[in-house]
């Protein structure tokens, strides 16, 4: 296995556990007693949706990770999803998970 490769596996491994964290936060939040005062509701309810949003975002970025993850088990990372190029380190480093090059993302 290449260093580089080492590298993008631990902060994929990292990333996952920082977003299983914070799902899991989250969804105490969500299942929390609402306050019987119904100002507090009303906001309450739009928190929910803010919370239910970063919710939704957070568990489709695990499911790339999940996925890259794979990928570093059956030798196919950083080869790019659709052209079969290369990705480069750089782009790997800012997005570790992306299935595809810089070309077939733009
Ligand atoms: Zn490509």
């Amino acid at each position: 296995m290449p260093a580089s490769l080492d590298i993008h596996k631990s902060a994929l491994l990292a990333r996952q556990t920082e977003l299983i964290a914070r799902l899991v936060a989250l969804e105490h939040r969500l299942d929390a007693p609402q306050t019987p005062d119904w100002d507090d509701l009303a906001i309450a309810r739009e928190d929910d949706e803010v919370l239910e949003a970063t919710g939704l975002s957070g568990q489709h970025e695990l499911r790339q990770i999940e996925a890259a993850l794979e990928r570093i088990d059956h030798g196919t990372y950083g080869i790019c999803a659709r052209c079969g190029a290369a990705i480069g380190d750089d782009r790997l480093n800012a997005l570790p998970y992306t299935p595809v090059c810089r070309t077939c993302a733009t």
